[in-house]
């Protein structure tokens, strides 16, 4: 019977996991998507749960409770540490994947009967993949949430990719070797020194690699902790972690390869690139001046504009200056001035980041206009408001070779009529490099914290004499 019902709910739960992927394509239906996945799990856990050989296991709600403990804190981070957060959700699964499979071996010594050459080489790679992504993706989430002892920027050194592509070699070696030979003597000693190694290989995988590039990185490995789930449904003769696992990896894949096209980047690129090591412009010719203006003379330009495009970026979401910016928002289009958001798909630290923060505050999802449909409207913006983006508005991406995002498709503000950039200093985006569009003849900065500046905009507009 709990047999039937453990089939019933796999089907189940895989159907609610694929709805909820399907539901997550559109912010309508997000909502449901994330209810959708939650009962998947919660269904998969319960019918886990009754099964004979866990039921009588009372230990197990401890498990439970310990789940909970970090769960309901972690549910509870700040939009812009949800790519720390989730990394973290990454190390949490390889670390299971990992454990199940060291436990399922060390059982199977006892139990020979258990080795065929194809679980014992899902077991290796379920092991493999889920330490090297525990210790990847804690690296992970310590350098986008700059822990002090872990360096932000990429270090590098000479023979990095030799080494680095030694330890996971080896690894590699010793665990076709216990493939072939499971129950040698020399087995139960080797076990431990591939999971030393993968643990290392986490470490090393990410030490080249900079912040900027770490939502890419953790993406990718999602996808990992995904394919250690799918060898660990095989191990475990579970064909829900089989297609969990793999809705998991493939749709890591498919975000990494997004993020990757809108930063004109390849995989080899983001892993071995080292980007994001701090670079100062060419100088070239006289140092161009920062012309600062006051929330007066901003609010004067945006009240005699007729298309304002604003370009919101990770600034606007440290600041959380959404809902004023909303306010601005209103302000403008009672004015009768037309006003549009510019989305640039990898503004902010996560896909869609802007998408949710200007939903938050109730900006109409017909405001927002995806790079490719508003740069053709650029030449024709009045002002373009640029709130803390920076990289995603860089010109020197359209032709300075050396440049470490050249190549990346960004938001032509630079071609709008007149620009007001908001940030707190003259201090470079994550990627490090100078952005010329703030010293541009027709940029105006606003100094400031994105949601004091915008805050004493609305002022101007609701107290101040423009009507
Ligand atoms: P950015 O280049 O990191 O620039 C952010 C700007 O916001 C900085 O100029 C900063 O200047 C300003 N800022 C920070 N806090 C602020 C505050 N409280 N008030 C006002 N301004 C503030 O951001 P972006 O233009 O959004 O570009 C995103 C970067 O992340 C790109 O390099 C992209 O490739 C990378 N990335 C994104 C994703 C993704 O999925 N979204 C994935 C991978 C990589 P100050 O410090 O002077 O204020």
């Amino acid at each position: 019977m709990t047999h039937a019902i453990g089939q019933f709910a796999a089907i189940a739960a895989t159907a609610l996991f694929i709805l909820a992927l399907y539901w997550m394509n559109d912010p309508k239906t997000a909502r449901h998507a994330v209810v959708a996945g939650v009962s998947a799990m919660s269904i998969a856990i319960l019918a886990t749960w009754i099964q004979p050989e866990i039921v009588h296991h009372a230990w197990i709600l401890l498990a439970i409770a310990a789940g909970f403990l970090v769960g309901v804190p972690l549910s509870r981070v700040p939009l812009t540490a949800v790519p720390q957060r989730t990394a973290l959700s990454h190390a949490f699964g390889g670390l299971a994947a990992g454990l199940v499979g060291t436990a399922e071996y060390y059982l199977w010594l006892g139990e020979p009967e258990h080795f065929t050459t194809f679980r014992m080489g899902a077991l290796v790679v379920e092991v493999i993949l889920g330490f090297l992504t525990f210790t990847g993706s804690l690296m992970a989430a310590g350098k986008l949430q700059e822990v002090r002892w872990i360096p932000q920027r990429p270090v590098t050194y000479p023979g990095q990719n030799v080494v680095n592509l030694g330890v996971l070699g080896a690894a590699v070696v010793l665990g076709v070797l216990l493939v072939l030979r499971p129950t040698a003597a020399w087995a139960p000693t080797a076990f431990p020194v591939v999971i030393g190694l993968a643990l290392l290989f986490g470490v090393l995988l990410i030490i080249p690699i900079g912040g900027a590039d770490m939502p890419t990185v953790i993406s990718i490995l999602n996808s990992y902790a995904g394919l250690a789930a799918v060898a660990m449904g095989f191990v475990l003769d579970n064909m829900l972690l089989v297609t969990a696992g793999a809705l998991d990896g493939s749709s890591g894949l498919i975000l990494s390869i997004i993020m990757c096209r809108a930063m004109n980047r390849s995989f080899t690129n983001v892993l071995f690139g080292a980007f994001g090591t701090v670079k100062k412009a060419l100088v070239t010719g006289e140092q161009k001046e920062w012309k600062q203006e006051s929330s007066e003379g901003a609010a004067q330009l945006l009240e005699q504009a007729r298309l304002v495009v604003v370009i919101p970026g990770y600034g606007m979401a440290v600041a959380q200056a959404q809902h004023k910016v909303r306010e601005l928002y209103d302000q403008l289009t009672k004015r009768g001035i037309a006003v549009k958001f510019a989305i640039h798909p990898v503004a902010g630290r996560m896909p869609g980041h802007m998408n949710v923060l200007l939903a938050e505050a109730d900006i109409p999802y017909s405001a927002l206009v995806e790079m490719d449909d508003i740069n053709p409207e650029m030449p024709q913006c009045d002002v373009a408001v640029v709130i803390g983006a920076n990289d995603v508005v860089n010109p020197a991406a359209r032709y300075a070779k050396d440049s470490p995002i050249y190549g990346m498709p960004i938001i032509d503000a630079d071609k709008a009529r007149t620009v007001l950039a908001i940030k707190r200093s003259k201090n470079p985006g994550f990627a490090g490099i100078d952005n010329e569009l703030y010293v541009q003849d027709n940029t105006w900065m606003l100094f400031g914290d994105a949601k004091t500046v915008i805050g004493d905009l609305v002022k101007q507009f609701a107290g101040g004499g423009f009507h």
